[in-house]
């Protein structure tokens, strides 16, 4: 054993430098903070006009802030296998949600453990197979719960008490403590919040007790864009149990699954609510009732339907959401204060992003899927004071599929033919890459299975303008003029107007396609 270490070792050496100590040049660690499907439009670094967020800002004001930063196919586990492959869908082998991830292949934690970084993983996972290129990993079983978490390592499950935000940052920050400070450290810190059904921590049920603006095309009428008319995401059906946290007796005579557009879909099983519910402690239970209480009261004194019921249920939506990400911000504050206490935050790169972006009211839908805007979106900000100058913006077209590439070039490690990314590093380094792509493509697949009946589709996004194909069950083309119609609400694709354009974004598409070695057949 020791001598394949030992050759694993003097091969690592003849091809790239390891990380040194002694070099004046210390390999820089990487500190990657993901949550699940945080909208930008919920960070005052964005502009939000609904949540102030300053921990996440300061990675922001300290680094760089990237405006176009996208997914290459909005949902959760096929974002996280871009993430670690640097490749597309189609050839990482997960598309959706339904699908494992082969974790064989090459991931950029495997190359950066091979070049001397310690590399560990705490918080969720959702790969369903057992994480392969860390030397430690402690990761959330499934989606995860919002209370008493129930955890998985290597050989090991336990429900650990408190709330779910808290108890991975513990987990964090006692990883970084046990470190071996003698290497560089890859720590994936990954979020469940704030991911469906936004259940906030105790303490912070009083705040966003106002109302909350509501976006413009929170009643969408949805012309020209079918697929988007059939989309099972409204919040006119969201569950009043799970989602809205209504107890049964509170809705007598009104289904759980609608009362709004009643195009649902899926209908939440029997006791999901109740069993969620239950996980609560009972010093838990008494902060939680004491504000869902009156909640649960008012509803079932005066039960909401039609237009009202969805301006109800947006408010609710909006504040839960918004508790939870207020938790997330609280203690993404905890870990930076830890690497600044312990001289750590000059030498560490520190990501935060998301998964993917999510939709807080806008076309009158909650989650992601679609190209539009919203979703295709994801927040991206990076800190690393030995490398990034402080206070930049980047409107640089970057994806998910960058991460792997830019954390090996940060480590000196070579990106692997097959990665289909770029690094980013000469952006953060100088504030531009002249050699940087002009347009994104995307690629969505989970229809007619799993959540929320988004249809099949792909595109290409360059910097002012969108193409998009929906097709299976459907043939049908949408074009956008992002900066004329921001909010994505007229369908310009066959008017004469955009005759040039549309004709080059075909092009621009068909050239992504072959780049990406994407199937003819769009699978
Ligand atoms: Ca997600």
């Amino acid at each position: 054993m020791k001598y394949i270490c030992l050759l694993a070792f003097l091969s690592l050496m003849a091809c790239q430098p390891a990380p040194s100590e002694s070099s004046g040049d210390k390999a820089p660690n990487i500190l990657f903070i993901m949550t699940d499907d945080h909208a930008k439009q919920a960070i005052s670094a964005y502009g939000s006009n609904l949540i102030n967020t300053p921990n996440i800002d300061r990675i922001a004001s300290e680094g760089m802030l990237f405006t176009h930063s996208f997914v290459t196919n909005s949902i959760c586990a096929p974002s996280r296998a871009t993430l670690l492959t640097g490749k597309f869908s189609h050839l990482n082998g997960l598309r959706d949600n339904r699908d494992e991830f082969d974790g064989g292949q090459l991931t950029f934690p495997k190359l950066l453990q091979e070049a001397g970084y310690q590399t560990g993983l705490i918080g969720k996972w959702h790969l369903k197979t057992k994480p392969t290129g860390f030397d430690y990993w402690q990761v959330l079983l499934g989606q995860g719960e919002y209370y008493q978490p129930r955890f998985a390592t290597d050989t090991d499950t336990a429900v650990i008490e408190g709330y779910t935000t808290t108890v991975i940052t513990d987990l964090a920050i006692e990883y970084l403590e046990d470190r071996d400070t003698t290497k560089p450290f890859c720590l994936l810190y990954h979020h469940k919040a704030p991911h469906r059904n936004w259940m906030p921590d105790v303490d912070d049920l009083d705040l966003f007790n106002e109302d909350l603006p509501e976006p413009e095309t929170l009643f969408d009428d949805y012309e020209g864009r079918p697929a988007a008319r059939e989309a099972d995401m409204r919040i006119a059906d969201m569950y009043l149990s799970t989602d809205m946290k209504l107890h049964k007796d509170s809705y007598p005579g009104l289904d759980n699954n609608s009362g709004g557009a009643g195009i649902g879909t899926v209908v939440d099983r029997e006791g999901n609510w109740e069993r969620i519910y239950n996980r609560l402690t009972p010093a838990q239970k008494q902060k939680w009732d004491a504000h869902y209480d009156p909640i649960n009261a008012d509803f079932k004194a005066n039960p909401r339907t039609g237009q009202e019921l969805v301006r109800w249920k947006y408010q609710r939506y909006m504040k839960d959401y918004l508790r939870c990400v207020k938790s997330v911000d609280d203690n993404i504050g905890r870990v930076l204060d830890y690497l600044e206490e312990n001289d750590l935050a000059d030498n560490t790169i520190v990501v935060y992003t998301s998964d993917q972006g999510f939709y807080l009211g806008e076309h009158g839908w909650y989650d992601k899927r679609f190209i539009y805007e919203e979703s295709l979106g994801m927040p991206l900000m990076v800190r690393y004071p030995n490398g990034i100058e402080a206070g930049q913006v980047s409107e640089a077209l970057v994806q998910n599929l960058d991460f792997a590439p830019t954390f090996l070039d940060y480590a000196g490690v070579s990106k692997p033919d097959e990665m289909q990314g770029e690094s980013m590093k000469e952006i953060m380094t100088t504030g531009e890459d002249p050699t940087w792509r002009d347009a994104v493509y995307y690629h969505y697949y989970e229809y007619p299975h799993g959540w929320h009946m988004v249809k099949q589709h792909y595109g290409v996004r360059t910097d002012r303008y969108k193409l998009a194909h929906f097709y299976n069950d459907i043939d049908h083309w949408e074009l956008f003029d992002l900066e004329e119609d921001p909010q994505e609400m007229r369908n310009l694709y066959n008017s004469p107007e955009m005759e040039k354009i549309q004709v080059e974004l075909h092009t621009q598409l068909a050239e992504l396609r072959e780049k990406y070695q994407v199937p003819e057949s769009g699978d």
